[in-house]
């Protein structure tokens, strides 16, 4: 199947040129375009001087030139073949490499990327919770049968409220990034006329707090095996991709199919070393963040402390019955620990919860010094924990999980909920004029429109540079 792109490159270009952060579109005539797009408003983000446009057909890859050589040019493309240019990796090497020399030598045991994914390839199967975007689905690719919680947000609530705007950007950008067992994987991000998605693994384990909700708190033993995986997680996140988590709560620590502890929900998370800006959830919020001072990754070792503390007593350390209060309490309260906790407990906690960065334990730079060997961790053996050796170091609670589609680790009042089905894929047509979005932000978007059943103008975004599938999806 082939078909032609018939658009001015020329005044396409000198808008790239001209506007920061707004990818440009007229009368594009196919899906793949959104991809051009997405690439052109990416590139204008970068600065690249020089970028290549390059074209897969069965596994090989062949160049069709830079994109100054392109810009001007009217040329024909093979709607079943995609433009897929990995700008992440082009950034670091500076070429742009589609689907990387290195994965396209790989053997596609899957589906081929023959034609871009969209939303109505996943067929919602249940609701599994309601968290910062809205609801989150568990859905079925309808390709393979594989399994996925789908997180979706509407584009007016984005445009609406920049920042639900900035944490799903956020929240791809960082997951996109980072692979690693405890934190959770995120397969796709896809958008449709009206919503954006993000296609993550599925946890199907359900929050640890769910487990924990019948026992109230938890011993030491138990604990420890999850603040232990929660360090694994945060050492990861600072030492290897250079983010700061500052949102630790139970909420976000969920549990994989075996047990295993993944954190979730990544909107508030900053690529950064240093940080002013107040993020987070009261009673887990570190007093330096409170206090509005500089803050670092230290802050998500406070974090870690009230979160153990909250696992062993059945509440974080200070309470009240507003934020206000609880801040007042984090900056100025001493910590006080209930007679029934260990002197080993106590310890660790005290080092976490000190309220001056500077003296708190440092799990990246301390991990072998003071961690390691804490007497708080004296049931973990941490390298079988960082194999996950689940025979020699086996998790404290095994989901039950009979059936995967079934979501038993879920609470009934999100399972019973209705699911709205997804609205419509986008279309050449839909792209009327340029617009404008904030000239600051990472991405931009483009004004599109519709006619709903009734003939009326509907109108709505789409997002450059939001588009994205983990290539794991294609290999074994
Ligand atoms: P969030 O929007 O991240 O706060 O998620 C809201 C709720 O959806 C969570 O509390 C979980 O119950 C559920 N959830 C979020 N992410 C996943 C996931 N990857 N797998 C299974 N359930 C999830």
């Amino acid at each position: 199947m082939a078909d032609i792109f018939d658009f001015d490159e020329d005044e396409l270009s000198s808008k790239v040129k001209s506007q920061l952060s707004v990818g440009i579109a007229r009368s594009a005539t196919t899906d793949s375009f959104l991809e051009m797009a997405d690439k052109l408003g990416d590139l204008n983000d970068q600065q690249q001087p020089v970028q290549t446009f390059q074209k897969h057909r069965s596994n090989s890859v062949i160049s069709v030139g830079t994109i100054d050589n392109r810009l001007g040019t009217s040329y024909k493309v093979d709607l079943d073949e995609i433009y897929d240019a990995d700008l992440t990796e082009s950034h670091e090497n500076s070429s742009v490499n589609l689907l990387s020399q290195e994965a396209s030598s790989k053997t596609y045991t899957g589906r081929k990327p023959f034609r871009k994914v969209v939303i109505q390839d996943f067929e919602p199967i249940t609701v599994l919770g309601k968290g910062s975007y809205g609801k989150v689905i568990l859905v079925k690719d309808k390709r393979n049968g594989k399994l996925y919680a789908q997180k979706q947000l509407k584009k007016a609530a984005m445009v609406v409220n920049a920042s639900n705007y900035e944490r799903t950007l956020t929240e791809r950008t960082i997951l996109k990034k980072v692979n690693n067992s405890h934190i959770v994987k995120l397969y796709y991000a896809l958008q449709d006329f009206d919503k954006v998605y993000l296609l993550l693994e599925y946890l199907q384990g359900g929050e640890l707090f769910h487990h924990l909700s019948q026992e109230r708190i938890l011993s030491e033993k138990v604990a420890c095996f999850y603040i232990a995986e929660m360090i694994l997680a945060l050492r990861h996140l600072h030492i290897n991709a250079g983010v700061i988590y500052r949102d630790l709560k139970p909420e976000n620590c969920m549990l994989n199919g075996k047990g295993h502890l993944v954190l979730t929900d990544f909107g508030l998370s900053k690529v950064s070393e240093e940080c002013t800006s107040m993020f987070g959830t009261a009673q887990y919020m570190a007093p330096e963040i409170i206090k509005g001072e500089k803050y670092d990754s230290q802050c998500d070792w406070w974090s870690l402390g009230a979160v153990m503390f909250d696992m062993l007593t059945g509440s974080p350390p200070f309470t009240g019955n507003n934020n206000k209060k609880i801040m007042d309490k984090i900056v100025s309260q001493k910590v006080k620990y209930p007679f029934y906790l260990s002197q080993d407990a106590r310890d660790l906690l005290g080092k976490f919860l000190n309220k001056n960065p500077n003296k708190r334990l440092n799990c990246d730079t301390d991990f072998d010094k003071k961690v390691r060997n804490h007497r708080f961790f004296r049931f973990i053996n941490w390298d079988h924990l960082i194999n996950q050796d689940d025979i020699k170091q086996p998790p404290p609670i095994i989901p039950i999980i009979t059936n995967p589609e079934l979501a038993e680790n879920f609470d009934d009042e999100f399972t019973c909920m209705r699911i709205t089905p997804p609205s419509s894929p986008i279309k050449d047509n839909m792209f009327e004029n340029f617009a404008e979005s904030r000239t600051n932000s990472t991405s931009s978007f483009i004004a599109i429109k519709r006619p709903d059943q009734n003939g009326d103008v509907k109108e709505s975004v789409y997002f450059s540079n939001f588009s994205y599938t983990n290539e794991s999806v294609y290999l074994n």
